[in-house]
């Protein structure tokens, strides 16, 4: 989708040697989450410390694990709980004393039902009606609405005579039909099945660029974050642990969990040995000597974690070069061939491979796995073999 904010708004706010836009903060955000933190039985902190700004126009998805304190974060934008610490302004205003109603965003929640007594365009019309539009204004917001998601032959139908993706079609209409500042959504796909949720993820960017509205999006589902979203700020345990656009996140991750959560790669524990011009050269358990980038400011001595995606990785039969293993498991893909090879003190590990007959490698084959030194990262912790990409 077109962004509707210039790049070069993006300020650096965690500056690195990769140059990577760490951008919690940028110029002119619409919202700014300002150190907050949250508790809701005045012992364990569900959030804390918790900087992100959103630019106008954005599509910014909170994505972490079940329990990171994404919907928390939202409910605190959305006015429906306080932060404990911190404030979060809206075009520039502290939002404390802003009742919820008050605040002019749209919300679409994952359970958040439609008044099952209402027509579809009653349900649309209700935010309109309740902010005293005139009822002419109303027609025309409604039918506009629903042209927008495809309901307007519906209109008259009440929500049980409707499917659940077409429901929150409606909920979506609904949320955007008095124009909101932002609007919130959280896991608003969640109950969809796979198929629809696809369809439906179109259709919220396709709604997103046509009005230009910004976005806060909740999930805990990593593809689409990355298909939907301008930034992604992932989660863990109430902190937001990386800030950045899809392809940063997947291709440039600055820890181990980030790296994990999104897509397969492999983990490659080691001992560093050398650190020179940002590549860092770790030496695994038995031996072999591997290249990556040096994201963390490594030192001699320390135990990292050199990580690598399957598609980044290239198997050669025999060959002396980089790890060496033998291929455990061939499976075919139709557009690619997955490997899985047992390395000697790095566990199994996955490459994605070409189709190509004449390349085809098979079941107990030697092969070396080498890979460009600039696409795999050295990060924190120690631990080897393959981490799979979660639902
Ligand atoms: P997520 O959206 O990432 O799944 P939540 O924000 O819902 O995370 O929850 C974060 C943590 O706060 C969880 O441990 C959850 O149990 C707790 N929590 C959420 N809402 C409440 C509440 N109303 N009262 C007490 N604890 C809550």
């Amino acid at each position: 989708m077109t962004q509707n904010f210039p790049a070069h708004q993006f300020r650096q706010q965690n500056s690195s040697f990769e140059g990577i836009d760490m951008a919690a903060t940028i110029s002119e955000p619409i919202v700014q989450f300002r150190n907050i933190g949250k508790t809701y039985d005045g012992k364990s902190n569900v959030l804390e410390g918790l900087n992100l700004d959103v630019a106008r126009g954005e599509f910014v998805t909170l994505l972490g694990a079940s329990g990171s304190g994404k919907t928390t974060l939202l409910m605190i934008l959305a006015g429906f709980e306080a932060a404990t610490e911190g404030e979060v302004l809206l075009n520039g205003r502290p939002l404390a004393r802003v009742p919820a109603y008050k605040r002019n965003m749209g919300v679409v929640f994952q359970n958040y039902a439609l008044f099952p007594h209402m027509s579809v365009s009653k349900n649309v019309a209700y935010p309109l009606v309740r902010r005293g539009v005139p009822r002419a204004e109303i027609r025309t917001r409604v039918d506009e609405a629903l042209d927008m998601i495809h309901m307007r032959e519906f209109s008259d139908r009440l929500p049980a005579q409707l499917s659940g993706g077409q429901q929150q079609r409606v909920a979506l209409a609904r949320a955007i039909v008095y124009r909101p500042d932002v609007i919130l959504m959280d896991e608003p796909l969640g109950a969809l099945d796979k198929n629809l949720r696809e369809t439906m993820q179109m259709e919220i960017k396709r709604l997103h660029s046509q009005l230009g509205t910004t976005v806060v999006y909740v999930t805990h589902d990593q593809s689409e974050a990355l298909t939907m979203s301008d930034r992604i700020a992932v989660f863990e345990k109430g902190q937001i642990l990386q800030v950045g656009s899809p392809s940063e996140i997947y291709e440039r991750p600055r820890s181990s969990y980030v790296a994990n959560f999104i897509g397969e790669i492999n983990n490659i524990g080691g001992e560093v040995v050398a650190v020179e011009g940002g590549i860092c050269r770790l030496r695994t358990p038995d031996g072999t000597e591997l290249c990556g980038a040096d994201v963390l400011s490594a030192r001699v001595g320390d135990q990292m974690t050199l990580a690598v995606r399957p598609e980044n990785v290239c198997l050669r039969a025999g060959g002396d070069e980089g790890l060496r293993g033998e291929v455990t498991n061939v499976i075919y893909h139709g557009d690619h061939v997955r490997y899985e090879v047992r390395t000697r003190s790095s566990g199994h590990l996955l490459v994605r491979g070409s189709t190509d007959e004449s390349l085809r490698l098979g079941h107990g084959d030697r092969v070396s796995l080498t890979w460009d030194e600039n696409k795999a990262r050295v990060l924190d912790g120690a631990a080897s073999g393959l981490a799979g990409a979660r639902e």
